[in-house]
């Protein structure tokens, strides 16, 4: 079968290797779909804490292949997502349950080779079945969105407050899905009109369009803003962008009493005021990976459908691997999902996958 390797910066190696044979506690998934994030970029580029080479691919879907007894009742044929991050279950934040952040945190496609490839060998209990009705090539962003489920669930959101959501990318989309299925009123702000159009398909009440040059927000924005807060300020706020001017406004725009959620990553320093923190009596959250939210992001992608496919701008097959990563890098295009099509996904079309062809985008 073949491999697709990142060997060095910027270099992908396509091998052929020996199929992986069935071992005890674990399953042969067949791969059909795998989703690119910001997190491939870093390691595609050899600027990220992995080492290369390594095979990724953390966000995907398939069907299983082979697998043995099983507690969750899972057999040969069904289709699956695959939780990546994988944890100890022994350190001191796994004992608290915190195992998101486990001192020996891993992630199949990241630190260990991962689904770019045509079957790959997982531990059975990171499978998570695909509901029926949700096609193959959407179950791929369960992780992604686990991920914003997990900001959210952070924030401890309640029905009928408003939250501002900063970023209107995938993370930041997904986030807005979630925080509006749980009836909080969402208003999402970002650099581009466009963005923010989806933004709203996603449920948001409002939308802001951040000026980078000008300060955020401006006059009539803030009145927009203090209208749907009762003059508070947003109870909630959900930074997904990574910019440090973002966590700025973040901290200068939430109300007092208020929790902000740090989901996006940068290296880069913010300039935080000592004075808001304790004058508001701020929540200043992280949020990083997911509490075992990949069925929960499972059950948000079957509720939303026409989003899930929103989200994904552009697809590549399995042989265009590097196409894909050039075009993420470019950022001269509207980029949302890349979804890499696998060998199998492209293949006999009697799978599972048949229900879906032609169905309406
Ligand atoms: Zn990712
Ligand atoms: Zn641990």
């Amino acid at each position: 079968m073949l491999t697709a390797r990142t060997v060095a910066r910027e270099t992908i190696s396509y091998e052929e290797v020996a199929e992986p044979v069935l071992e005890q506690g674990r399953a042969l998934v067949r791969i059909h779909h795998v989703t690119l994030c910001g997190t491939d970029l870093h390691i595609w580029e050899d600027d990220y804490p992995a080492e290369l080479p390594v095979v990724q691919g953390h966000e995907f879907s398939g069907v299983v292949e082979a697998i043995g007894h099983n507690a969750a009742g899972i057999r040969t044929g069904d289709r699956v997502a695959v939780s990546p991050m994988t944890y100890c279950g022994t350190c001191r934040p796994c004992l608290q349950g915190r195992f998101n952040v486990c001192r020996n945190i891993s992630c199949i496609g990241c630190y260990s080779d991962g689904a770019l490839v045509e079957v790959l060998s997982v531990p059975v209990d990171k499978l998570c079945p695909v509901p029926e009705g949700l096609a193959l090539e959407l179950a791929a962003m369960a992780e992604p969105a686990s991920i914003a489920m997990q900001a959210v669930n952070r924030g401890r959101p309640a029905a009928g407050e408003t939250a501002l959501v900063l970023g209107s990318g995938p993370i930041g989309l997904l986030a807005t899905l979630y925080l509006t299925d749980l009836g909080v009123d969402v208003v999402c702000a970002d650099t581009e009109a466009d963005r923010l159009e989806l933004a709203r398909a996603f449920g948001a009440v409002d939308t802001l369009l951040v000026d980078p040059a000008a300060c955020f927000p401006d006059a009539e924005q803030a009145a927009r803003l203090g209208r749907l807060t009762e003059g508070y300020g947003p109870g909630l706020v959900l930074e997904a962008t990574g910019a440090p001017s973002s966590l700025e406004n973040a901290i200068r725009l939430v109300a007092g009493a208020g929790r902000i959620v740090q989901v996006g990553i940068s290296a880069r320093s913010a300039t935080v005021s000592m004075k808001d923190i304790p004058f508001k009596e701020l929540d200043l959250l992280g949020s990083r990976n997911s509490l075992n939210l990949i069925p929960g992001g499972l059950a948000l992608l079957a509720r939303h459908p026409d989003q899930a496919r929103a989200l994904m701008t552009h697809r590549f097959g399995f042989a265009d691997l590097q196409q894909a990563y050039e075009l993420m890098r470019s950022r001269t295009e509207k980029v949302g999902k890349i979804l890499i099509e696998m060998p199998a996904a492209l293949g006999s079309g009697t799978g599972p996958e048949t229900a879906f062809a032609g169905a309406p985008a």
